[in-house]
């Protein structure tokens, strides 16, 4: 029974990798159409200020709304266009979709919005070419590098740390922020925080959604915002769904947050409605 259940466990093992590896190629080869066929768009999920409720923060969430396969995770395919060599072209989509927008929001609604995208290891390459010629297009066009911070996992670190470190430095001198993302689930977190200055501090959501009081997890996140707080980072939780959550957060002195008790990623269009509602409640308060 043994040797019968060993073979149909392999025998499950390698469908499965041949259906993984085919959904591989078919991404691979309809990723390359889609970047010269712009079948992307961008959602912003707000980043609330936890105690005040405001709204000054956005992360940039890549979609691609595929012709047959329809909407298709960031999860399947960002790390495909790492491996085929097509991130930078897109992100250079992503950066223009992304910089338009964030030059109307603060412009119309909230002079101090800043939103964030998200960067991938080869972007760093060459001595950070492409995020140093995101600032100097930033100063071209008169939109503040404040408008703009960059996102960064300890995994980008990881493979080429010194060229990453030196062009973040370079672009942080023109105002553009940068954040560590999915803070504690790399390695040696540590030594990271050592060689570089970050602006800001996510903790991954898979801390933040199973705190509750007295447990591990809020131990870890109480933490990670001391630590935070004393290396001068700001600390934005990701991942918030409950009101006990974003309580114990407060308490723990983490000053922002993103997840779904306050809202999904949203259409440009969705984001710029909550904005205008916001600018609306603040005039009546000052009127
Ligand atoms: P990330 O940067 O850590 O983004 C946060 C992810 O958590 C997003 O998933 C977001 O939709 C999800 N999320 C936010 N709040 C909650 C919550 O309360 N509960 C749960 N369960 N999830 C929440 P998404 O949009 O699927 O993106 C996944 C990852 O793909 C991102 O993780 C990021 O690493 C990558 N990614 C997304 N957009 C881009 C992009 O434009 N460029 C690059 N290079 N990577 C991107
Ligand atoms: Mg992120
Ligand atoms: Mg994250
Ligand atoms: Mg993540």
């Amino acid at each position: 029974r043994a040797k019968s259940r060993g073979r149909n466990s392999i025998h499950y093992f390698t469908e499965n990798m041949s259906t993984d590896f085919l959904k591989r190629m078919e991404i691979m080869r309809d990723l390359r159409i889609a970047v010269e066929q712009k079948q992307f768009y961008m959602v912003y999920q707000p980043i609330v200020n936890l105690t005040t409720s405001r709204i000054t923060k956005a992360e940039a969430l890549i979609r691609w709304q595929h012709p047959q396969k329809g909407l298709i995770s960031p999860l399947e395919f960002i790390q495909i266009a790492e491996e085929i060599g097509l991130i930078v072209e897109l992100s250079e989509w992503i950066f223009n979709e992304v910089t338009q927008q964030v030059d109307i929001w603060r412009k119309q609604y909230c002079p101090d919005l800043t939103i964030s995208i998200n960067t991938s290891p080869v972007q760093y390459k060459n001595n950070g070419a492409q995020i140093n010629a995101w600032a100097d297009s930033l100063i071209l066009r008169d939109i503040p590098c404040e408008a703009i911070s960059l996102e960064i996992t300890e995994h980008l670190l990881m493979e080429n740390q010194l060229e990453a470190v030196e062009a973040l430095d370079k672009v942080r001198l023109h105002g553009m922020s940068v954040a560590i993302d999915d803070f504690g689930t790399g390695y040696s977190s540590f030594a990271y925080l050592k060689d570089f200055d970050f602006d800001y501090l996510k903790i991954d959501q898979r801390f933040v959604q199973n705190m509750s009081a007295d447990n591990k997890d809020t131990a870890l996140c109480e933490a990670i915002i001391a630590m935070a707080t004393k290396l001068k980072m700001s600390v934005i939780a990701e991942g918030i769904e409950t009101e006990q959550q974003k309580q114990l957060l407060i308490q723990a002195g983490c000053t922002f947050g993103q997840g779904y008790l306050f809202a999904k990623p949203l259409s440009a269009a969705n984001f710029e409605a909550l904005l205008i509602e916001q600018t609306r409640n603040d005039s009546i308060i000052v009127g």
